[in-house]
């Protein structure tokens, strides 16, 4: 397939192995028969950005992992923690203590179904997440500024139901791969800093699509996350919208957050 053959050779151009680069298939809007011929062939790892869609999917996908690309409202929290292997869109403080809180309470429930009173202990299997960040400063963009993500960085880390795999961010839309490569670039540093500061902030990189991921695996992605390319056009999220269907589906307007207890 084409984009491991690219992945392959963005790992020879620069001395990385190709296993140190995982492929999320990003499914939003596919539907469940390709995505099972998909799953069959080995892109098992699907990224999904509403978790409306992936709840929708999942049952029908039994072999599929899912990652949540697209941003978490608190009321859909715990059905997220859930479902999704990955959570790479934690974009707060207030959303990582939410997330740990429930995976927290979710073992506490399974034990006391499985023995009928107070667990016996046991610790809980944390919840992979990246922490997104908002590199490029772009206002239409989520994510943690670099700043507040380093000041909050601490009290994130000692969240013992959260494994922090890294960091992920989207890039700005550019017109040429090369263009995303100063973002690859920024984000890649800043994970080095921050991990000389609370080294148990993971070494993993989410970053590049379609047009880029390439270029993101030259500057050290751990994660890829490309949809486009692997299934072609997605239909615009509103037909009327002209020329607005690429980014709407890309990066879909937030109603934003109701407001947590
Ligand atoms: C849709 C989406 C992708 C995949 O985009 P393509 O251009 O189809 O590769 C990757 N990351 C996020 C956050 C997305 O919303």
């Amino acid at each position: 397939m084409l984009v491991q053959e690219a992945v392959a050779s963005a790992c020879a151009r620069t001395g990385r192995d190709p296993a140190g680069v995982q492929l999320v298939a990003v499914s939003k809007t596919v539907g469940v028969d390709r995505l099972a011929a998909a799953v069959a062939a080995g892109l098992s790892v699907l990224g999904e950005n509403r978790v409306q869609e992936a709840e929708a999917k999942a049952p029908q996908l039994p072999g599929a992992r899912w990652h949540l690309i697209g941003p978490l409202q608190s009321n859909k929290a715990r059905r997220a923690a859930g479902l999704f292997e990955v959570i790479e869109t934690v974009d707060s403080g207030e959303l990582a203590r939410r997330l740990d809180r429930l995976v927290g309470e979710s073992v506490v429930v399974t034990e006391k179904a499985a023995t009928g009173g107070a667990g016996a202990g046991g610790s809980a299997p944390p919840l992979g997440v990246f922490l997104q960040v908002n590199i490029d400063r772009d206002a239409a963009k989520s994510g943690f500024p670099p700043e507040v993500l380093e000041a909050e960085l601490p009290a994130i880390a000692a969240l013992r139901n959260l494994n922090l795999l890294g960091l992920m961010t989207v890039g700005r839309l550019v017109s040429s791969a090369e263009e995303a490569r100063p973002t690859f670039v920024r984000l890649r540093k800043l994970s080095e800093r921050l991990r000389s500061e609370v080294p148990t902030l993971g070494p993993g990189l989410s970053m590049g699509m379609s047009d880029d991921y390439a270029v993101a695996v030259e500057e050290g992605a751990t994660v890829i996350r490309v949809g486009r390319a692997i299934f072609g056009e997605r239909p615009a999220v509103r037909p009327e919208a002209n020329g607005a269907g690429r980014r709407a589906a890309a990066d879909p307007p937030s109603p934003g957050r109701p407001p947590g207890p």
